[in-house]
């Protein structure tokens, strides 16, 4: 069996780069996209090899057309046909009320997570449907459901939209052999939470947390694998939720 090959986008830090690893260690090779941090990319990509996967690194800005197309074409020509996505790179801009809300900030939001997860599965379709398997993974947020009122409402929106990508997308590529689920993170222990303006934020939250605690990115780096294995081969459309019971 060849092994197969995987794209994460936003692999350089946080839960996607957790995710490289893990699926390097589960039997990936992996194409790490990335926007402006390329020495923790490479980093990354260091880490993947010593977990025994072949990997690149590419930097491609999610939510632009001409670099997810690049990003997938350098994927295939450097490791072969690409048979995983995990649609992971994401912003929430600062915290604030939607009131208070800046319209490039807006923009910038929805351009990223959404724009930027529906370039990268469509291409995903393309290409895993020419192949007839392939299996999709989008990182979505607990709080599509929760609606972080006064945090950033807007960024709430484009998980809400995600989790729908991932139910009709999954109904529209089940047939093509293609399994697109979701996983929904709660509150993840990774850098984000310093550039929205808070810290703490992690911290504060494990209160309201049943487990009592933020998670690590190796816990939804975990999810992610399991969806894209063998062992999930007849789940699909589904938003796997792993935010510690909230
Ligand atoms: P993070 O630590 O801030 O890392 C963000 C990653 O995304 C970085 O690798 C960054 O690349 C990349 N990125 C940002 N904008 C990009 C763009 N336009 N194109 C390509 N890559 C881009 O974030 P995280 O906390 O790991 O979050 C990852 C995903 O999990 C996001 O979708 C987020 O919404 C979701 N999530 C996170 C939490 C949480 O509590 N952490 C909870 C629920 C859901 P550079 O290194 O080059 O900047």
């Amino acid at each position: 069996m060849p092994r197969p090959v995987t794209i994460v986008t936003g692999g350089s830090r946080g839960i996607g780069a957790a995710t490289c690893v893990r699926l390097a260690a589960d039997g990936h090779d992996l194409a790490l996209g990335y926007v402006s941090n390329s020495a923790a990319a490479e980093a990354t990509a260091d880490a993947v090899r010593a977990a025994g996967g072949r990997c690149v690194v590419v930097r491609a800005d999610a939510s632009e057309e001409a670099d997810v197309e690049r990003l997938f074409d350098f994927a295939a020509a450097e490791l072969g046909p690409v048979t995983g996505l995990v649609n992971n790179a994401g912003v929430t801009g600062p915290l604030t009320s939607l009131a208070d809300a800046r319209t490039e900030d807006l923009r910038r939001v929805l351009d990223v997570n959404l724009l930027g997860y529906l370039l990268c599965c469509r291409r995903a379709a393309r290409d895993m449907a020419a192949q007839g398997h392939g299996a999709i993974v989008n990182v979505s947020s607990a709080a599509a459901t929760l609606g972080s009122p006064g945090e950033y409402v807007h960024y709430a929106a484009t998980k809400a939209a995600t989790d729908a990508l991932t139910v009709g997308l999954a109904k529209e590529l089940g047939p093509h052999g293609i399994r697109v689920n979701a996983v929904a993170p709660g509150t993840i222990t990774t850098e984000t939470h310093a550039a929205m303006g808070d810290p703490d934020r992690p911290a504060r939250i494990a209160a309201l947390t049943p487990l009592g605690r933020p998670g690590e990115p190796s816990e939804i780096a975990g999810a992610v694998s399991w969806l894209l294995s063998a062992d999930a081969s007849y789940t699909t459309g589904t938003v796997l939720r792993v935010a510690g019971g909230r």
